[in-house]
């Protein structure tokens, strides 16, 4: 039997790496660390592929929408979606902090200090967030990885191409047949994915100490966690499925299925930009959204749309407040709100940025930066789950844009130079 990184079989497949990766991870511990080796190699095999498929998707699917001058609506659109779903993922996760209420009768110790990874990140502010859309060097920023001004520039490349008669036409046909290679290439990378998650999952928890070590820090702040599990499942589960029903009128249960392997890379991998390969191969090949809207939509979300993140984001200050005895007035909470967006929009698509960004959110209410500390410990394993929320959000994204402006073969059309 062929085994296709699009079918079931290959699916059933990652998710057996996945569980085996726990399941030694938690009984072998630190021994495991010796299998990391396989979860780098995949893990470099998708980096490898993200800078010209950033830049090739971009294009392709910014030159899709026609003349750059009618781009206003299809671009508007996603952007409202963007922000109002990450709105909605900040508002469930302040009524859940609410209701839960982790932090009471959690102390911050006298001695708390400001964890090593946010040390040297403490003057970071919302201004640092609009200058990280323009880079000084994009040779230097694709280098390092550096996803949004690449996207930046490559939105507008590709928008001046499409004015510029046949000469643009022919480079948008290079990047597409570019891209169009790249995703072949993401489906051989995809078979080596079993075994890639199998080492990043076994080597991350070893690298925790095992299981017992992971489980005794995960119960000491368990109300916390459980609150952020709840509140990212509330939106994955409940709220996500009624927009892709009402808005996209896409079966949920089918439409998930199909970006399982999506799913499990992101959780594995706890990075939106590694996942973007994946991402891109699911929505286009196992749920058919139209190669336009996936081109367009799926980059632009992996970096700026983050509805885990932001959720996170809010509930994780508000713990802290709860733990350090101070009671946030509503005004104070507003800005919880709007600051979480904005820090969610300006994390990175890799491990644990969120982390980071959340001292935006932290300054912004005068709350201890050495409250991150408390939720440090935990934090790589709740990264996770907001990752698999962030890249499920931006395949929701992809399929109501599918629906609002399909794309009738324009993408074809356009290429061919007679639309
Ligand atoms: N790891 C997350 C992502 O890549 C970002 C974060 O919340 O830290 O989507």
């Amino acid at each position: 039997m062929k085994i296709k990184p699009t079918g079931n079989l290959y699916l059933a497949m990652l998710f057996i790496g996945i569980a085996a990766g726990a399941y030694c991870g938690w009984q072998f511990g630190p021994a495991m660390k010796s299998v990391a080796w396989m979860g780098t190699f995949f893990l470099n095999a998708l980096k490898m592929l993200i800078v010209p498929l950033i830049v090739s998707s971009m294009i392709v699917g910014i030159s899709s929408m026609g003349d750059v001058r009618k781009l206003g609506r299809q671009g508007g659109t996603i952007f409202i979606y963007y922000f109002a779903t990450t709105g909605m993922a900040v508002f469930l996760g302040i009524i859940m902090v609410n209701i839960f209420q982790p932090g009471v009768g959690v102390e911050l110790s006298e001695t708390a200090v400001v964890p090593e990874t946010v040390a040297g990140k403490e003057q970071i502010g919302p201004t640092d967030i609009l200058l990280s859309l323009i880079s000084p060097n994009i040779v230097k920023s694709a280098a390092e990885l550096q996803i949004l001004p690449l996207i930046v520039f490559s939105l507008c490349l590709g928008g001046i191409l499409t004015t510029i008669g046949e000469k643009g036409q022919t480079v948008i046909r290079f990047f597409d047949g570019l891209n169009e290679a790249l995703m072949k290439f993401v489906e051989l990378v995809m078979y080596i994915a079993p075994i890639g998650v199998f080492g990043l999952v076994a080597s991350k928890l070893g690298d925790a100490g095992g299981g017992e070590a992971f489980w005794g820090e995960l119960v000491k702040i368990g109300k916390y966690s459980l609150t952020v599990l709840v509140g990212l499942g509330v939106h994955a589960l409940v709220v996500l499925p009624i927009l892709l029903t009402v808005l996209a009128r896409r079966n949920p249960f089918r439409y998930g299925l199909g970006m399982l392997p999506a799913v499990g890379t992101a959780w594995s991998t706890a990075s939106s930009s590694a996942t973007l390969p994946v991402t891109l191969e699911c929505a286009e090949e196992r749920n058919k959204v139209s190669r336009r809207s996936a081109l367009f939509v799926l980059p632009l979300g992996a970096t700026i749309n983050m509805d885990g993140t932001a959720l996170y984001e809010a509930v994780a200050a508000i713990f802290i407040a709860q733990a350090v005895g101070i009671d946030l007035s509503a005004g104070q909470q507003v800005v919880i709100f709007l600051t979480a967006t904005l820090a969610a929009v300006g994390a990175a698509g890799i491990p644990q940025a969120g982390l980071v960004t959340m001292v935006i959110v932290l300054k912004a209410v005068n709350l201890p930066l050495e409250g991150i500390g408390l939720i440090l410990a935990v934090d790589w394993f709740l990264d996770r789950f907001r990752t698999c929320v962030n890249v499920w959000g931006d395949s929701v994204g992809a399929a109501v844009l599918d629906r609002f402006f399909p794309s009738g073969g324009r993408l074809e059309r356009n290429l061919a130079g007679t639309d």
